[in-house]
């Protein structure tokens, strides 16, 4: 996209303006034929007793506007969803909100609780979204770098990003694209940062059962002094892989609940009649459908990580998400953006540059992301491809 095409477009947006690297390596993919390891979204469907759902439905009747906060079905299938995993106690009929999946979820949380003047702290790398949506809600990022091997922030550094204007920490874990699971010693300094500076934790959590080894995931709500100033968001689209179904929720206090509604319903209004009680379905799910999930995910990581190690990346054992890490050092580059662009020439293959998912440029420059959320025949194939690669 250069210049002239977004002459249109107001100056706040201008610098995310352009296609998502995310659908710009996906139609890459597409046009060359490539191997796509690059967005992250599953190549096979979610359990069809959900679709089946999807398909009863509409069929009976579920196709016109459901209520604001969401079909009643949903809500209490998602209050049922945090209590039974993660102990958090939420009423469904004033503290939990359906969304247009997590993203939206996101903007208007933003959007309700930041202004100009307001700064937002998240962490580096980010997903694409993060810092787009801080611009739209006029307010300001404070970043706080993930530092290599282990993704460990600096509580320092942390410390030094929160002040007086401070209005949102913004957290996403487990993390996209480091794959790194946040510890509760870790949330811990993150929620006395909040809680001293008053300030709004609003976490992305829709990598929340896909999690590996010994490694869990603990909602940052679930801390000291936390559940009263915590938007919760996760959305169905990654625990039931249905990535385009967009069913997403926010899980908070109902004042909170009720500045996020404000946002939400002049951006999309309602959404999603049919998939509401289908996803209700899949919530429903027992225990081995999301502990199946994780492993299955789990073998799929290793088959990447160590295709990738042979091939000659050096690579970051991701705790938890779809994603892994891989630094490009090992060929003599020190370009990712300019790897990804040639890696469909050269070997077959689609991956994301991490530099666009940081505003250090030169901290994200030696790191793609590749998705792990492939078939594993296609993984085969994807590390076979790679392992041609030479310096
Ligand atoms: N969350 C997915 C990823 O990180 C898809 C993102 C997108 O396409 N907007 O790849």
């Amino acid at each position: 996209m250069t210049g002239e095409d977004l002459r249109h477009l107001c100056d706040r947006l201008k610098p995310f303006g352009g296609a998502s690297v995310f659908a710009e390596m996906s139609a890459l993919a597409v046009r060359t034929g490539a191997i796509n390891l690059g967005q992250g979204f599953p190549d096979v469907d979610g359990p069809t007793a959900v679709s089946e759902a999807a398909v009863d439905a509409i069929r009976g009747g579920f196709n016109q506007y459901p209520p604001g906060i969401g079909h009643p079905v949903l809500r209490h299938a998602v209050a049922e969803h945090q209590q039974r995993f993660w102990g958090l106690e939420f009423d469904p009929d004033s503290e939990v909100l359906i969304t247009a999946g997590a993203t939206e979820a996101i903007t208007a949380s933003l959007l309700a609780l930041t202004g100009p003047g307001d700064e937002v702290v998240t962490f580096e790398p980010y997903f694409d979204i993060y810092p787009a949506d801080i611009a739209l809600a006029g307010a300001t990022r404070r970043l706080v770098q993930l530092h290599p091997p282990d993704y460990s922030f600096d509580p320092d550094e942390l410390a030094a990003a929160f002040g007086s204007r401070t209005r949102v920490l913004l957290l996403n874990s487990p993390h996209n694209p480091t794959g790194k699971v946040f510890t509760a010693e870790e949330l811990d300094v993150i929620a006395r940062l909040c809680v001293q500076h008053d300030v709004i934790a609003v976490t992305d959590e829709v990598y929340e059962h896909l999690t590996f080894d010994h490694n869990v995931h603990v909602p940052i709500a679930t801390r000291p002094g936390m559940a009263e100033r915590t938007v919760t968001i996760s959305s169905a689209g990654k625990t039931l892989s249905f990535t385009g179904w967009k069913i997403g929720w926010v899980c908070a206090s109902p004042l909170l609940v009720k500045a996020v509604q404000a946002a939400k319903q002049l951006l999309t209004f309602v959404n999603g009649g049919p998939f509401q009680p289908a996803v209700a379905v899949g919530l429903g799910l027992g225990d081995e459908y999301f502990s199946d999930l994780a492993a299955d995910l789990q073998a799929r990581r290793d088959l990447l990580c160590d295709g990738l190690s042979a091939a000659g990346f050096k690579v970051a054992v991701p705790q938890g998400t779809y994603f892994v890490i891989a630094n490009v050092s090992g060929f003599g580059e020190t370009d990712g953006l300019e790897f990804c662009r040639s890696l469909p020439q050269r070997c077959g293959v689609v991956a994301v540059p991490v530099e666009v998912l940081c505003d250090d440029k030169a901290f994200g420059s030696p790191l793609v992301r590749f998705a792990a959320c492939k078939r594993p025949e296609v993984l085969e194939q994807a590390v076979e491809r790679l392992a041609s690669l030479t310096p």
